[in-house]
C-alpha cells in the first residue's frame, strides 16, 4: 500500500488495489482450508485485548453480505452499460462512414464500381455496408481478444515478479502470517488459499492482490511485515492488510472476468476513466475493509490506517480521534473543496473518510464523494 499506489492509480487491473492496499480464482476443491481450524489453533476466537465475538464462516459471510458498499455493484453495472453504449456509438459511427473506416469504404466502393458489373448503386451500397459491418465485427472482437491477452500478460508479469523476487509465506517462513492465511481462507470458505509473498519495496508501504488462471496471490511489502518482527512486534495491522486483500479476492475484484468489463471504461474518456472508475475503486476499498473487519474483528484496523498516514514507526503514537478532529477543524470552503477533488479522482478513499467508515459502529457505506 504504497500511498501512491494506494491512493492513486486507476488501472482496472492494477494490483487490487485493488489497504492503500490494492487488488487481480479458480481452484480445485481442497481440504486444506477445512483443516485450517486445527492449524490456526482457535479459529473463531480472536486473541488480543479486544473482546471479539467468535467468528465462523457463516457469521463472516452474514456480516459481509450486509456491509458491501451500497454503490459498488450499481457503479460496476453503470460502467459496463456506459462502456457498451460507448462501444456501440463508436461502432455505429464507423458503419455510418463517419469514422476511420470511411476511407476504406470509399476505396472499396471505387474498386467495386470499376470491377463489378450488373449491380446498381443501391445494391452496391448494401454489399459494401455488409462488408464494412463484418469487418467492424472482426476488428471489434479482435480488439477484445487482444485486450484480454494483454491483461493476461500483465498479470503473469506480476506473478513472475513474485516468483523472481519475493519470499513465499509458508509454515516455515513467516508462520504466523501463514496461519492467518489459512484461517481467513477457512472463514471465507475460499476454494483455494491465496499464495502470499513478501517482497522488499525500498520503503513503500503497500500490498496488493492479483489473479492468474488457477490461483490468486497477495504481495505484502516487506516494509509492512517489518511491523511484526521489528520495533513494535505488531502483527495485527498486517493481519488487517492481508484480510483486506483477501476481501478483494472473496468479492471477485481481482479476477479477470470482473476486471475486463471495467476496461470498457476506456471508451468513456474523462467521465469514465477519471471519475467513475475511481469511484468504483473507492467503493471496492470500503467493501474490502468490511471483509477485513469481519475477518479480524476490527483488531489492528486503526493502527493499519495510521500506518498509512504516519509510517511504520510513528503510527503507534497517533491518537486517531485527535487525528480526525484536526482533519476537519478550521478549513474553509475552498480548502474543503480542494480536498473533495483529491478524493474525487483517487482510487482509494482519502484516509479520514476511510477511518470514519471503519470506526462507524453501524458499518454504513463509507463516503464516496
Ligand atoms: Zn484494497
Amino acid at each position: 500500500m504504497d500511498k501512491n499506489n494506494y491512493n492513486k492509480g486507476n488501472s482496472p487491473i492494477q494490483p487490487a488495489d485493488h489497504v492503500g492496499f490494492s487488488s487481480s480464482v479458480n481452484s480445485t476443491p481442497s481440504d486444506s482450508y477445512r483443516n485450517a481450524g486445527s492449524f490456526c489453533g482457535t479459529p473463531g476466537f480472536a486473541s488480543g485485548p479486544m473482546n471479539i465475538p467468535p467468528r465462523t464462516p457463516q457469521s463472516v459471510r452474514d456480516e459481509i453480505r450486509r456491509t458491501r458498499h451500497k454503490m459498488e455493484l450499481p457503479l460496476y453495472f453503470l460502467l459496463i452499460i456506459l462502456g457498451l453504449i460507448a462501444v456501440a456509438v463508436i461502432f455505429f459511427r464507423e458503419t455510418q462512414g463517419e469514422g476511420i473506416l470511411v476511407e476504406l469504404r470509399t476505396a472499396i466502393e471505387e474498386v467495386l464500381t470499376e470491377g463489378v458489373s450488373g449491380l446498381d448503386g443501391t445494391e452496391l451500397s448494401a454489399v459494401v455496408g455488409m462488408m464494412i459491418l463484418i469487418l467492424s465485427l472482426i476488428l471489434g472482437v479482435g480488439s477484445l481478444i487482444a485486450l484480454f491477452v494483454l491483461m493476461l500478460v500483465q498479470l503473469y508479469q506480476l506473478y513472475a515478479d513474485q516468483m523472481s523476487y519475493s519470499i513465499r509465506v509458508s509454515e516455515r517462513n513467516f508462520p504466523e502470517i501463514y496461519a492467518k492465511v489459512k484461517e481467513y481462507t477457512w472463514l471465507l470458505h475460499l476454494r483455494k488459499e491465496p499464495e502470499v509473498y513478501v517482497q522488499q519495496m525500498n520503503g513503500q508501504l503497500n500490498a496488493f492482490s492479483a489473479w492468474v488462471p488457477g490461483k490468486t496471490f497477495i504481495q505484502l511489502n516487506a516494509e509492512i511485515v517489518d511491523l511484526a518482527y521489528m520495533e513494535h512486534k505488531d502483527f495485527d495491522p498486517i493481519y488487517f492488510v492481508m484480510a483486506h486483500e483477501m476481501g478483494h479476492i472473496y468479492l471477485h475484484h481481482v479476477q479477470i472476468y470482473y476486471t475486463i468489463w471495467a476496461v470498457l471504461v476506456n471508451f468513456i474518456p474523462l467521465l469514465g476513466t477519471n471519475i467513475l472508475l475511481p469511484a468504483l475503486s473507492r467503493s471496492r476499498e470500503y467493501s474490502a475493509d468490511r471483509v477485513a473487519q469481519a475477518l479480524t474483528g476490527g483488531v489492528g484496523q486503526e493502527d493499519c490506517m495510521m500506518l498509512l498516514a504516519a509510517g511504520r514507526h510513528a503510527y503507534k503514537y497517533i491518537d486517531t480521534r485527535e487525528y480526525l478532529r484536526n482533519i476537519t477543524a478550521n478549513h474553509n470552503f475552498i480548502e474543503r473543496f480542494a480536498r473533495w477533488c483529491t478524493n474525487l479522482v483517487a482510487s482509494h478513499p482519502i484516509t479520514p473518510f476511510r477511518v470514519r467508515a471503519i470506526l462507524d459502529p453501524d458499518k454504513k457505506s463509507g463516503r464516496l464523494l
